[in-house]
């Protein structure tokens, strides 16, 4: 990485010749540093060096990264059409549409960034936009911010603050977005010692005051590590590692963690060959020193988004100091230094198009074209930062990268569904999937993916038909549009064809069950209930019945369970039971006197219970329980009467009461359960057994003295092991 200020043009084309053989190509960067030399020559930089200077620091620097010569070429003219009155035409002609369309690109962000003040999201958004189109224009941006950011001492104060506002929340994280490490790093340091250069100083000083213990500390375990990888015969390379200040700041003011707790201070890096070699570096670095727990890392096996690989640990060193240990390939230390740079390396021979090479980077940019075109539609000032923060979120923070079965890369951000995988693909495999198959097994349409999975989506040709319930679940904003446009769209169409096939289904029902049909086809029964049923109207209850979202039976049960004849049923019980009338069953009836009263077999009711009289048809008074649902229907209400216990009589009086007991069966089950109720001294009249599989299901008729006697039953069932559940039971 560049650390000189000023390169000179003949170290530039040595590294430029180190990599670029081709005599054509190397005659047009030559020409295009000679014209972009007269062009500037009588520009000087607010430091006063030649304008030159800084396009050739630009140009050089994208040498490094061994980016195509028309990159090189657009690097070295980066400022003509702004600085000089070149138009894009004139470049056109003489370098080639593709060199003028990178220097236009950088020059549309540059204009856009001068008029930041005011509406800073808007121009952002405007910024990645253009990047969106072109990535070597990120690049070549990046490249011209470096160095700014590095001569920005020549600037006034306020300005200072806004462009290393601008570099830490903007470029910094592209830099990061794009892997571009050592960039990253850089521009986060500069931007700090701008924004906060009070800690920035004590946070300078404090390493230098710790540098010489530090160095030889790391020197020393080097050398240590280097001994036992000889002895092992792993090829490798180790460094020491600078710790950057941004980093620091941020766990020390930001964390409030002491300056003392910073592990990474020391820290060393292992490149190695295979990744093989990596997992046995780690096994003897870990042999010989003692790792601090909860701080190994494997982002070998599990990238991090922007590709990222490596080992990471940290173990106690040889004079007691923490270590944080980096190991990986040399190809990894490429790609974590370079990041996509490290991608689209230009290779002579293996000759690209530049359309074949964009196409290339744009593919691995692709969620992010998509997610522009996406929200361009609603996108006006007022929006604009929340756009930014959501913009901000969807590039920043992590992605994942999964798998076509033919291998295929698409990236997602992180949370995404099968659904946003679906979509992402092509809006007819969204709408037309039914399921999909992550990994081979298949999964839930809401489960996360994650980097690495191999994603394959079931669709169906006759089946156009997206859930409206994904849209609880995706996190794309393209799969939400698309979901939201198509369902729409589906209600539109079928919304009269619906409400019919609700009525028609309704009507069928109605008649199933005798009800008045003219009665039932209106809103009247149900319109109490619409709120419960979430629906706005009877044309709405038809839609959703007709849509399957609801169905008649759940209809129908709604409005019975919450229809009056309980609360009737309360009334009457209510009522005083003047002339109660003492019944030889123990049975106080209202009013009424030499009825036959009897106790319902179907709930069976024992005293204690709330109960309710039924006057039969020539079988005199039936007691029920107040919740049978064999009294609660609205035709009973009319012989309803009140009924009432009489304590006095029932004293040593027993009833028949059934329950039923669920158990996880096991040997001695069934005994458990008669000596238990054996010490109770409740006597069984009847009992079935049925076991299946490994369940049982036991049927007793017992006789009891009131409610109270049931429950305490109960409770000493359920301390019999392997038994669940014990109730009542109502036939
Ligand atoms: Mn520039």
């Amino acid at each position: 990485m560049v650390s000189k200020q000023i390169v000179s043009f003949e170290e530039f084309m040595e590294q430029v010749r180190s990599y670029i053989t081709v005599p054509e190509d190397l005659k047009r960067i030559e020409e295009a540093y000679e014209e972009a030399k007269t062009l500037h020559q009588n520009q000087k930089r607010k430091s006063g060096e030649p304008y030159i200077n800084h396009v050739l620091w630009v140009a050089f620097f994208l040498s490094e990264l061994e980016t195509s010569p028309n990159t090189i070429i657009a690097g070295l003219l980066h400022d003509v059409i702004e600085d000089c009155e070149v138009s894009k035409e004139d470049l056109a002609k003489q370098y080639g549409e593709d060199v003028a369309n990178l220097v236009e690109g950088v020059t549309k962000v540059k204009r856009l960034e001068q008029n930041v003040s005011e509406q800073l999201a808007e121009t952002h958004r405007k910024i990645y936009i253009s990047m969106a189109k072109d990535i070597r224009v990120i690049v070549i941006k990046l490249a011209d911010r470096l160095h700014n950011m590095r001569t920005l001492d020549y600037m006034s104060p306020e300005k200072q603050k806004r462009i290393a506002k601008e570099t830490l929340n903007v470029y910094a994280p592209i830099a990061h977005r794009l892997g571009i490490n050592d960039i990253k790093t850089e521009l986060e340091d500069l931007s700090l010692s701008y924004l906060c250069p009070d800690e920035y100083l004590e946070i300078t000083q404090m390493i230098e005051s710790s540098k010489l213990k530090r160095e030889e500390a790391v020197d020393l375990m080097i050398e240590a590590i280097g001994h036992l990888m000889k002895l092992e015969n792993i090829p490798c390379k180790i460094t020491g590692r600078a710790k950057s200040i941004y980093s620091i700041y941020k766990k020390v003011f930001e964390k409030h963690r002491p300056f003392s707790e910073i592990y990474d201070l020391y820290a060393i890096r292992v490149i190695t060959e295979t990744k093989l070699n990596c997992y046995e570096v780690l096994g003897i670095i870990h042999d010989h020193y003692r790792p601090i727990p909860g701080r190994f890392k494997d982002y070998i096996a599990m990238p991090k988004p922007n590709m990222y690989q490596s080992l990471h640990t940290a173990v106690v060193g040889e004079l007691g100091n923490i270590f944080e240990v980096q190991i990986r390939t040399f190809e990894m230390d490429a790609v974590a230094e370079r990041g996509i740079a490290a991608h689209f390396k230009y290779k002579e021979g293996k000759s690209l198009s530049p359309k074949q090479e964009q196409k290339q980077i744009e593919d691995k940019l692709q969620w992010f074209r998509e997610f522009v075109s996406v929200s361009g539609e609603q996108t006006d000032t007022s929006d604009s930062k929340e756009f930014f923060e959501t913009l901000k979120h969807d590039i920043f923070d992590a992605n994942v990268y999964v798998l076509t079965p033919a291998g295929k890369i698409v990236e997602l951000p992180s949370g995404s569904t099968p659904v946003d995988f679906a979509y992402r693909i092509h809006t007819e495999v969204g709408n037309s999937t039914v399921g999909a198959i992550v990994n081979g097994v298949m999964v839930p349409l809401s489960t996360q993916l994650h980097t690495g999975d191999v994603v394959e989506m079931k669709t169906s040709k006759k089946h156009q038909e997206p859930s409206e319930d994904w849209l609880k679940f995706v996190k794309t904003a393209n799969a939400k549009s698309k979901i939201r446009s198509s369902v729409q769209k589906r209600l539109n169409e079928n919304r009269e064809e619906r409400i019919e096939a609700g009525r028609h289904l309704l009507k069928e029902e109605i008649n199933k069950r005798g009800l008045d049909e003219k009665l039932y086809l209106s809103a009247k029964p149900y319109d109490t209930y619409f709120g419960v049923l979430t629906v706005k109207d009877f044309d709405g209850l038809l839609f959703s019945i007709g849509s399957k979202a609801l169905t008649v039976h759940h209809i129908f049960e709604v409005i019975q369970i919450e229809r009056k004849p309980v609360s009737e049923i309360d009334k009457i019980i209510d009522r005083k039971a003047t002339n109660a009338q003492m019944h030889p069953d123990g049975i106080n009836v209202e009013g009424l006197s030499g009825l036959k009263v009897s106790l319902s077999k179907c709930c069976s009711p024992i005293p204690g219970d709330d109960i309710i009289g039924y006057i039969s048809k020539g079988e005199g008074v039936k007691v029920h329980r107040v919740d049978c649902p064999n009294v609660n229907s609205e035709a009973s209400l009319k012989r309803l009467i009140s009924v009432s216990w009489d304590k006095r009589a029932l004293m040593n009086h027993q009833f028949e009461c059934e329950v039923m007991i669920l158990a996880d069966d096991r040997p001695m089950l069934l005994s458990d359960i008669a000596s238990t109720l054996g010490q109770m001294k409740i006597s069984i009249r009847n009992l079935d057994v049925k076991v299946k599989d490994a369940s049982a299901m036991f049927h007793l008729t017992v006789m009891i003295n009131n409610a109270e006697s049931i429950k305490l039953m109960t409770a000493n069932l359920m301390k019999v092991s392997n038994i669940y559940e014990v109730k009542r039971v109502i036939n």
